[in-house]
């Protein structure tokens, strides 16, 4: 007989993107001559850099030949990439890593949903709320999250990010022995100062707590306030993994490279109370289970490091603030509150009139033929917000914008 992993059949439906999409198909039938402009999409746009297309090319190039063809690599990635990486992301920051610190993953998603295979079930997690769906879910699998009761799961830790707070959590009163955080945010746009991450390492320090700090935004960080790495908070090499991605700093989402930082200094316990180092325990898991990333999307990730790499992708990611600008402009001369979009490509707003997020979300959509993401469907603290990304053309979050102003 064939057992199933049980804690499968706990995980709830999520709804969020093929109801968006069901509406949206539904709307455009129903007024087959309406121009639905979607502001909802959190994938960049192409093309990539013509320093990757470059790379990539020759990267094809070497394949093609009998001396530079490259087989199995090592799993954690080549020796040149994690220096590469070190030199040109972290050096910079003044953060001095080690090469064996740093491991390719095929992007952030993957690892952030892996790295608690090295961890043991009765860790307590903590997650922010509202939050990237992944957290919640992966924890859920691996049946660490209790039991679904009402509105939350039962050992699962929310810290409520709002307006009020700032979207920085408050801790905790039950301490976690695991801790999510993401900055910038998805989906709150927001990002944590250097004052409010120290909050976090200190009180991880204190506690014996490990924080999982999913960076994938940080490219678009753009205040002085706001840390790169939570490695620039000191004692995070002691209490903290780093998970970043080339897909929106680069526009990897098909490409697929990331990487993940695990500290040599990190460590855990045993059930025996031994003190173990998570570096090796991770190198382990990442031999025997991951395959290691492509050479192809290897290289393509290499030339992103580079003076012209940079340069490149910032003109992409200034285009995307640009259109940040434009609607978080947008939203607040027809008098919403809004919240992030400087240091992100999200701009999250307040319903107005107590209107739910989906009743919103329906009213841009029939109104304005608008589409945005129902904050709701990234937790319970989202109901009565949505979130609009900046990922789209500019022209379209200019005409978005000017029919808000012009209808609403
Ligand atoms: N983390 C956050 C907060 C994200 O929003 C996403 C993707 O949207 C990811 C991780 C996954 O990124 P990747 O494409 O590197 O797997």
């Amino acid at each position: 007989m064939i057992h199933i992993n049980s804690e499968f059949l706990k995980l709830r439906q999520s709804y969020l993107f093929t109801e968006i999409v069901n509406r949206t198909r539904a709307y455009e039938q129903a007024h087959p001559d309406a121009h639905v402009l979607r502001l909802g999409v959190g994938d960049v746009r192409g093309p990539l850099a013509p320093v990757v297309i470059d790379a990539m090319h020759r990267a094809v190039d070497d394949m093609a030949t009998v001396e530079r063809f490259h087989g199995y690599g090592l799993e954690e990635g080549p020796m040149w990439l994690r220096q590469r990486i070190i030199a040109f992301d972290y050096a910079r920051l003044g953060i001095s890593l080690q090469p064996e610190e740093v491991f390719i993953s095929d992007g952030a998603g993957s690892d952030l949903g892996n790295l608690t295979d090295i961890l043991g079930l009765h860790n307590r997690v903590a997650i922010t709320d509202p939050v990237y769906p992944a957290y919640v879910d992966t924890n859920v699998m691996a049946g660490r999250a209790g039991v679904w009761q009402d509105d939350h799961w039962s050992d699962i830790i929310l810290l409520p990010c709002t307006p009020e707070n700032d979207f920085c959590p408050a801790l905790p009163h039950v301490v976690p022995d695991l801790i999510y955080l993401c900055s910038p945010n998805n989906p709150t746009g927001t990002a944590m100062t250097f004052a409010q991450l120290k909050m976090w390492v200190d009180y991880a320090r204190e506690n014996h707590a490990l924080i999982i700090f999913d960076g994938a935004y940080e490219a678009f960080i753009q205040s002085e306030d706001v840390p790169h790495s939570i490695y620039q908070i000191p004692g995070a090499t002691e209490c903290a993994i780093e998970v970043r991605s080339f897909s929106k700093t680069a526009g990897f989402t098909g490409v697929r490279c990331g990487y993940t930082i695990v500290p040599k200094a990190l460590y855990g316990y045993s059930d025996k109370g031994e003190k173990v180092a998570l570096n090796p325990l991770w190198l382990r898991r990442v031999c025997t289970k991951y395959n290691g990333t492509s050479y192809i999307a290897e290289r393509a990730a290499e030339a992103t490091l580079s003076d012209e790499g940079r340069r490149q992708n910032l003109d992409r990611i200034a285009e995307y603030h640009h259109n940040a600008d434009i609607i978080r402009q947008g939203l607040q001369q027809i008098g919403m509150q809004v919240y992030g979009g400087i240091d992100s490509p999200y701009i999250w707003a307040r319903t107005p009139d107590g209107m739910s997020s989906w009743q919103y979300f329906d009213h841009l959509l029939n109104t304005v033929q608008v589409v945005c993401t129902p904050g709701v469907g990234f937790g319970k603290q989202g109901e009565g917000f949505v979130r609009f990304s900046a990922f789209g053309l500019t022209s379209v979050a200019q005409e978005a914008m000017q029919r808000l102003k012009d209808k609403l």
